[in-house]
């Protein structure tokens, strides 16, 4: 049901019951007779009438025989005058014991005060419903200065540290953070001042957001979730006041968090120009350096933010006395990987076969989002082929999937085509298994998925941090190494290598000008990228360099791709027959898996 329909129903019922009760009223006590002012009359006149009680306009008899009558008076005429007018004598009217009271409060607010507001109330009912409707829409005319942040204090699905695996250091710095919000006069009476603010730092789906939950969990405290963009809205003018609602509120909950997600949405350098709500934005950031400052800090009020982009943020924000604690949540690392897919394996009925600790093995780079949308893809795949049970199969599949997008099976290939991207694999996968600082060929298919025709999958064996020149030098020649294979094999090459040759240039000038991993031009970096993001990339670089030195550069990007395909072209001609044979096996087979591929090096298989 439509909420509108539902508010007009209930707006109905509340109406029938008030109209209920009214008439309850009446009904209530037993109705006595009503009679005409001549039967009174008679009736006093026959001295049948014990007593009349006049309460405004209403006239209640009762009579001897205890039966009670009612009749009505024109309200402005006194009743006496009305009998003497109908010649009652001044001993009747005696006799008749008439007494007048005050109208009752209760049938006072029965019947003057509630009629005169019933419809008053009712339209403000129907002004409450219509505005809680367009609270509903986009349209929050009437609230956009107060901050939508949603306050937590969920104890059902409370998060705890024990629900974030892996970041070990972060968790203890944090620790910190949650023992004051426990205690926060256990500090303040030493004369420490506590923190207020820590900024967490990380790649996206490295679990920041998590984290900060988990704090407010673990001390058991509200939490006020706001994220960075929502401050910044069309209205100039909104962030800033959206800003300091928030921190009346938060210093009305305190002790609590204020956790701001992706705060890189307003806490970008001011000043770098370009972007048309950077005004707004400056407003915005200024107001929460302004409230940062203002409020004591022993109030207990923290602020925690996280963002992916730490590099770009004011450096105000940085200084001491904001955000003095900087967590930094690194990728996880292989043990870290099987200790989150045991987490997120908990409510999944696994079969005996998965091994986890493997699974972890074959996915170096991945995040926590990555591994908990790994499982996820798992189970989907179980579902489908309606088993009861997720196996390693399902799991290592929805790896490829994860990281190359579905498969697409109504994608089909002339013959011409498979072929030309059989030969392309091959040529990538012959390069990478031959070159020794490449990492091992996981899997060779020439099935579609995402955008990429076929694909070569290899995997280092361990998780590294640092690269190593030869390394790239190598990696360089791999992604030549299918559009090689297409060239020597058939004398011409397509565009589907085109990615590959994009990838690989972009890598050799990445090389010479930020590694310093040029001979010629030496250890040096060329060239500041600003950040100003535009649509998501950036468009801008700023030249440090002469124009001497572009063309430098030029030349030693174009002698490293040269060499990467002159490394490439030496193994395809010494290998022709091995190529030959991995495009044969994939035309037939589709994919090779590890093992398979290995095997056909060895020396039975030629
Ligand atoms: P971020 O805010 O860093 O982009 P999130 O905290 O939103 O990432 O993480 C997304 C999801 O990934 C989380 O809800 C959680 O299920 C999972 N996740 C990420 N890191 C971990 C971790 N270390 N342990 C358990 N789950 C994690
Ligand atoms: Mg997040
Ligand atoms: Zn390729």
């Amino acid at each position: 049901m439509k909420p509108l329909s539902k508010n007009i129903i209930i707006a109905l019922v509340a109406v029938l019951v008030i109209s209920a009760i009214f008439s309850g009223v009446n009904l209530s006590s037993e109705a006595p007779e009503d009679i005409s002012m001549a039967t009174l009359v008679s009736e006093i006149q026959e001295g049948a009438v014990k007593s009349i009680e006049i309460e405004g306009a209403e006239i209640t008899i009762l009579l001897q025989d205890d039966t009670e009558q009612t009749t009505r008076k024109e309200s402005a005429v006194s009743l006496s005058e009305t009998l003497i007018d109908y010649g009652i004598t001044a001993e009747e009217l005696k006799a008749a014991d008439i007494t007048v009271k005050d109208r009752s409060t209760r049938s006072y607010i029965l019947g003057v005060i509630l009629p005169s507001l019933l419809p008053l109330l009712l339209l403000m009912a129907i002004f409450w419903f219509m505005i809680k409707q367009m609270g509903g829409a986009n349209n929050k005319a009437l609230s956009f200065g107060m901050s939508n942040a949603r306050e937590m204090k969920d104890t059902k699905q409370k998060v705890t540290f024990e629900d974030v695996a892996g970041a070990k250091e972060a968790k203890e710095e944090l620790q910190e953070l949650v023992e004051f919000l426990k205690h926060p006069k256990k500090f303040s009476d030493l004369g420490a001042n506590l923190p207020k603010g820590a900024l967490l730092m990380g790649r996206p789906g490295t679990g920041k957001t998590l984290l900060a939950r988990a704090i407010a969990g673990e001390a058991g405290v509200p939490f006020f979730h706001l994220s960075g963009s929502e401050f910044v809205e069309m209205f100039v003018g909104v962030g800033a006041s959206r800003v300091r609602d928030l921190f009346n509120r938060a210093k009305k909950a305190a002790p609590c968090i204020i956790f701001i997600d992706e705060i890189d949405a307003v806490g970008r350098q001011r000043g770098t120009g370009m972007g048309g709500s950077h005004d707004e934005r400056e407003q915005t950031l200024n107001q929460i350096l302004v409230e940062m400052d203002g409020f004591d800090p022993n109030i207990g009020v923290i602020v925690v933010a996280a963002t992916n982009r730490p590099d770009v943020l004011d450096p105000a924000l940085l200084r001491p006395g904001r955000f003095d604690r900087r967590v930094m949540i690194d990728l996880p690392d292989i043990n870290d990987r099987e200790a989150i897919l045991t987490i997120h394996a908990k409510n999944k009925p696994l079969a005996e076969d998965v091994k986890l600790r493997r699974v972890a093995e074959r996915t170096p780079g991945f995040s926590g989002a990555d591994l908990m949308n790994l499982l996820n893809e798992s189970a989907i795949r179980a579902a489908r082929r309606d088993d009861k049970k997720i196996t390693q199969e399902d799991v290592l599949d929805s790896i490829e999937k994860v990281l190359l997008g579905p498969e697409r099976k109504s994608f089909v290939m002339s013959k011409e085509e498979k072929k030309v991207t059989a030969y392309h694999e091959a040529g990538h996968a012959i390069v990478a298994h031959l070159l020794p600082n490449s990492d091992p060929v996981h899997k060779v298919s020439i099935i579609s998925r995402g955008s990429a025709g076929g694909y070569t999958l290899k995997l280092p064996s361990e998780d590294r941090r640092l690269h190593k020149r030869a390394e790239f030098i190598d990696d360089m020649a791999v992604m030549l190494g299918g559009f090689v294979a297409e060239k020597e094999t058939f004398g011409d090459v397509t565009t589907g290598a085109s990615d590959d040759l994009r990838k690989c240039t972009r890598l050799a000038r990445e090389l010479v000008t930020r590694y310093g991993m040029s001979e010629a031009l030496g250890p040096r970096v060329f060239g500041e990228s600003q950040e100003m993001v535009f649509l998501g990339k950036e468009i801008h670089e700023q030249r440090n360099y002469s124009e001497k030195t572009a063309e430098a550069i030029d030349a030693e990007v174009d002698k490293l791709v040269r060499g990467a395909m002159e490394t490439a072209r030496d193994i395809m001609r010494k290998e022709k027959a091995q190529l030959d044979r991995i495009a044969k096996e994939l035309l037939e087979k589709e994919t090779i898996e590890k093992e398979a591929f290995e095997a056909l090096f060895s020396p039975a298989a030629k």
